[in-house]
C-alpha cells in the first residue's frame, strides 16, 4: 500500500466543513470553561493502540518567514498529543507509537488550504512533491490557518489538519478530529461533548465509544 493509499483510506477526499470557526467570529462564551470530566461510563478493558503522527506543516518557500508556515513547535505537538491521550483515554484508545515530525510543503498546496480547505493539491502531491515521514494511522497536520475553521478531517481519510490560533484548546480540537477520523459525527445537543462544535467539550458518550472503538480497530486493519 503507498503512502497517500494509507494516508487516505479506501474513500476518495471529499471534504467535510471545518469544525468550529476561529476566533474572529466565535462567540467566546465557552472558551474560558475549563474542560469537561471524561464520561462516568467505565472505559471497555481492552486498549486499542493506534499510532500517530503529527506534522509541523512549514511553507517550503520561507519556513520561518511565510505567513503560510506554522508557528508552533515540534514540543508543543508532543505536548498536544499527551494531551489528547488523556481525552481518549475514556474509550480506552492508546496513541502510541506518537511521532513529530515536521514537513515543508510547496506553498500553493498550503494556500489551497489556506482560502478554502481544499486539500486536493495536497493529497494529489502526497509523496510528488513533498513526502509525508513515519505516516501513521491517524495523521494530524498543523497548518497556520485553514478557510477560518479551528480543524477539519477530510471524509474518510486518515487524516486531520488543526490551525495555529484554534478558538478552543488544542488538544481538544485536535481529539475532535480524530473523533471524526473515528467515523463521529457532530453532537448537536451537549456543549460537554467532545463532538459538539467550537466548544472545550470532550465528554464521548457511551454509544460514540463503541463506535470509535469499532472504527479505530477496522482503521488499524486497513493501515497493516
Ligand atoms: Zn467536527
Amino acid at each position: 500500500m503507498d503512502r497517500r493509499t494509507l494516508l487516505l483510506g479506501s474513500f476518495p477526499a471529499a471534504v467535510l466543513a471545518g469544525c468550529g470557526v476561529s476566533s474572529a467570529t466565535q462567540p467566546q462564551a465557552d472558551n474560558n470553561e475549563a474542560a469537561q470530566p471524561a464520561s462516568d461510563a467505565a472505559p471497555p478493558d481492552e486498549p486499542i493502540t493506534v499510532p500517530m503522527t503529527l506534522y509541523l506543516v512549514q511553507d517550503r518557500a520561507d519556513a520561518s518567514g511565510s505567513v503560510l508556515s506554522s508557528q508552533r513547535t515540534e514540543a508543543g505537538l508532543a505536548t498536544i498529543a499527551e494531551d489528547m491521550g488523556e481525552v481518549w483515554s475514556q474509550a480506552n484508545v492508546v496513541f502510541d507509537p506518537v511521532n513529530v515530525e515536521t514537513i515543508e510543503v510547496p506553498t500553493d498546496v498550503l494556500e489551497a488550504i489556506a482560502l478554502g480547505l481544499d486539500t486536493s493539491a495536497f493529497f494529489d502531491q502526497i509523496g510528488v512533491s513533498f513526502d509525508v515521514p513515519n505516516a501513521a494511522a491517524v495523521n494530524g497536520f498543523y497548518v497556520r490557518t485553514a478557510g477560518g475553521v479551528n480543524g477539519f478531517a477530510p471524509t474518510g481519510s486518515r487524516v486531520f489538519f488543526v490551525i495555529d490560533e484554534p478558538s478552543v484548546h488544542d488538544e481538544r480540537v485536535s481529539s475532535h478530529e480524530v473523533g471524526h477520523i473515528f467515523g463521529l459525527h457532530h453532537q448537536l445537543e451537549d456543549p460537554g461533548t467532545l463532538m459538539f462544535s467550537g466548544t472545550n467539550g470532550t465528554m464521548l458518550t457511551e454509544e460514540e465509544v463503541v463506535v470509535a472503538r469499532y472504527t479505530a480497530q477496522g482503521v488499524l486493519d486497513g493501515a497493516r
